[in-house]
């Protein structure tokens, strides 16, 4: 027999959009862990909206293990410390002490007991009395600042709760297979279980790649003239958002008013960009860029400044997809002076990408590159 979620309008499809929808109207969605090539599922609800009949549903698709993501200091408000040994978790799931409700329920096993105890763990009213340890329910800490600190599944499913305007707090389970008893479900499974009970499914990528072309990455904090070699700039000072980098646009003319603004987004380099080292090209685009957009009377060189490198071209990045979150924060400077389509000076395929998801028409110029020894 199979166990359907009850009352309540279904949808299917794929992404962050649909996703949101059901979520927000209390319902599961799938999550992909699209991280590895054999990518696992979960089943992902909105804390908060968790009944006796969706927790049952888990349990009923997944080993049994319900796992609960919240933030940090939720965690410590509800003084869930991290479980012995969580460190050691190959997949880095911060995992907290197991809990019960600490009244309202049986032995804390059953799905009506652990519906009880999952929405205590999202309610905000909740302290750390209303809970015993251990207990049936795996809280599980989801980094601050969700996927954009660590593309887990407890912060792809916190963020996707938060996102669906209800509180970062989501419950989790991965996916049994049923083609195959002894292993989690994956690929064409997870398709058709999605179909069977009217899921939507997305996956970490999806939930990334929402947040960076959806939310604010920088503020701008100060405007000064500044003369140049090349000519006189405006210079735009930024902060990250989200890694609290400190970067910098240089503009000429009105970018606001201009078709096809000539842009070239420069990454810093303290030896090519300073020194002048010949190991790169950093400092010649750079000079071509301005020696162009100073020429032209309009067009921005944004550049940016990477927090926790060397500010050198080739520094080492971090777990998280660093290029890919520089080329969103330029983007977003961009649409923040106005631009409204982008000629790029220097082709990147991470960067059209990024200005065309922020919805910015790019073509390319290709800036001709001496060889360089
Ligand atoms: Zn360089």
């Amino acid at each position: 027999m199979t166990l359907h979620l009850s009352g309540r309008a279904t949808s299917t499809g794929t992404g962050v959009k649909p996703a949101l929808a059901a979520m927000a109207s209390g319902g599961p969605v799938v999550l992909v862990d699209d991280r590895a090539a054999r990518a696992n599922g979960f089943l992902v609800i909105a804390a908060e909206a968790v009944t006796t009949g969706s927790a049952a549903f888990f349990v009923r698709h997944s080993s049994g293990l319900l796992c609960v993501a919240l933030p940090g200091a939720e965690c410590d408000r509800l003084d869930l410390p991290a479980m012995t040994g969580a460190a050691n978790d190959p997949d880095g799931l911060a995992a907290c002490v197991t809990v019960d409700a600490a009244s309202g329920i049986s032995t804390g096993i059953s799905a009506h007991d652990r519906a009880r105890t999952v929405a205590l763990l999202a309610n905000p009213e909740s302290s750390e009395a209303d809970f015993i340890r251990p207990g049936h329910v795996i809280p599980v800490r989801a980094a601050e600042g969700g996927v954009f600190h660590r593309d887990g599944v407890a912060e792809a499913a916190a963020d996707l709760a938060r996102a669906a305007g209800h509180r970062p707090v989501a419950l989790f389970a991965a996916l049994d297979s049923v083609l195959t008893p002894t292993e989690l479900a994956h690929g064409a499974e997870l398709d058709t279980f999605a179909r069977t009970h009217g899921l939507v499914t997305v996956s970490i990528s999806d939930v990334i790649a929402h947040r960076l072309s959806a939310e604010p990455l920088v503020s701008r904090k100060v405007t000064a003239r500044l003369p140049l070699q090349a000519g006189v700039t405006r210079t735009v000072g930024y902060h990250g958002l989200v890694d609290g980098a400190e970067h910098l646009a240089l503009v000429v003319g009105r970018p606001r008013d201009g078709e096809d603004v000539p842009v070239h987004i420069h990454r810093e380099c303290l030896t090519g960009d300073v020194f002048g080292s010949l190991r790169c090209e950093c400092r010649y685009r750079l000079d071509r860029a301005l020696a162009t957009i100073t020429a032209e009377g309009i067009g921005v060189v944004v550049y940016l400044r990477p927090s926790g490198t060397a500010g050198h071209c080739g520094s080492a990045t971090g777990r998280f997809d660093t290029d890919r979150m520089l080329s969103s924060v330029a983007a977003h400077i961009l649409q923040d002076l106005g631009v409204r389509s982008v000629h790029l000076l220097t082709d990147n395929a991470g960067h059209r990408a990024a200005l065309q998801d922020r919805g910015l028409p790019t073509r390319i110029h290709g800036l001709a590159v001496a060889a360089i020894s």
